[in-house]
């Protein structure tokens, strides 16, 4: 009997199947105050109960919460977000930095939301609109608010409120038609670039941004990022290139997708999460040469190890540093960051042999 709600906040979710199974821990959901917690988590002993539910479920009961969304930057990680999955319903709090942790959202209701839910499906549950709303929109009237009691004293009022009833001591919010934020931006998930085809795009730019019209404001932009005032090149991290890419995108949008086109091919790389793969698509280098989008295109980064497992029977294969794909994967920051590009920080030649060998292997 699994009961799922196309609109329901994470934190209500988690809350109904750890009630649901008679558990009345609910330190993952709410802090002392009795308030949600913004980033929820399913302590280790419970996320059994959580194993037998579709992990794209999971992922999008986060994302309407405003958690795992994909991560903003043409050079990110397109895999990233889906390690909030097994953070949330598997690894307990110590995944989440002091910071995140402290971070709690009012326990907001519509009664008349949950009593429509009631007649409707049987049961009722919170809405993840309204962990930022203090008005309901289709009820055209202020939510309730529980918070500001204590951790075990809004679990009873909760449960209260989930079924119909407006618990003691509730605050009904003072406003009419209130157009609360949601503070969700939703980061658009476009392709983005694996960290090898930074190289590609920056001997580019360099080779020939001088030399595409645009304003003048813009040339000189892009030059005062890619050249020192010596004439030399500068080293140039990943915003700067992709603050550069965004000035040649917005002038010569037809000349930048030429050449994305005829350098890169998209592939799918994927997050494994036990039998499941969550798959995004990833601009990578078209030609054979670069053996690390290979290991990409067949090998998935893994919910476990959090480093790239190679689906093939790949026993040669090492995990090497001074690689960039991998880099990115295993340090969660750019290789360019601590590598800055320039002439003697090319990719060295042995790393790239050793990844010709694997493919002569195979
Ligand atoms: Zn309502
Ligand atoms: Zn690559």
């Amino acid at each position: 009997m699994k009961q799922l709600q196309g609109d329901e906040s994470v934190q209500s979710f988690i809350f109904r199947v750890l009630m649901l199974n008679g558990e009345s821990d609910f330190a993952g959901v709410l802090n002392r105050m009795g308030e949600w917690r913004a980033f929820p988590f399913v302590a280790t002993m419970h996320s059994h109960l959580f194993r037998h539910y579709d992990p794209e479920y999971l992922l999008s009961v986060l994302q309407r919460s405003a958690i795992a969304n994909p991560v903003a930057g043409m050079f990110s990680n397109p895999l990233s977000h889906f390690e909030l999955v097994p953070t949330v319903f598997r690894n307990g709090v110590e995944n989440y930095s002091q910071q995140t942790q402290n971070n709690f959202l009012k326990v907001n209701f519509c009664v008349d939301c949950i009593a429509d839910d009631l007649k409707n499906c049987g049961f009722g549950f919170f809405r993840a609109e309204w962990l930022n709303q203090k008005y309901c929109h289709h009820h055209k009237k202020a939510l309730f608010n529980l918070t500001g009691k204590s951790q075990s004293v809004a679990a009873s009022n909760i449960q209260k409120a989930l079924r119909g009833e407006i618990p003691t001591k509730c605050e009904q919010y003072d406003c009419y038609g209130d157009q609360t934020s949601l503070g969700t931006d939703v980061v658009e998930n476009d392709v983005k670039f694996a960290p090898c085809l930074q190289k590609r795009l920056l001997h580019w730019l360099r080779k020939n941004c001088m030399q595409l019209e645009g304003e003048t404001n813009d040339t000189e932009r892009i030059t005062s990022i890619l050249m020192k005032k010596t004439g030399m090149y500068a080293q140039v991290d990943e915003v700067q290139l992709e603050n550069v890419c965004n000035i040649v995108k917005d002038n010569h949008p037809n000349v930048f997708k030429a050449f994305v086109n005829e350098q890169s091919e998209e592939i799918y790389t994927s997050f494994k999460l036990d039998s499941h793969l969550f798959k995004n698509k990833l601009k990578v280098i078209k030609e054979r040469n670069c053996s690390i989008c290979k290991l990409h295109r067949e090998g998935y980064q893994c919910s476990e190890s959090k480093i790239i497992s190679v689906a093939m029977k790949e026993t040669n294969y090492k995990l090497l540093h001074e690689n960039p794909c991998d880099y990115y994967l295993t340090n969660k920051r750019p290789y360019w960051n601590d590598y800055p590009l320039g002439g003697s920080n090319a990719i060295k030649d042995e790393v790239w042999s050793v990844f010709n060998k694997i493919k002569e292997v195979n």
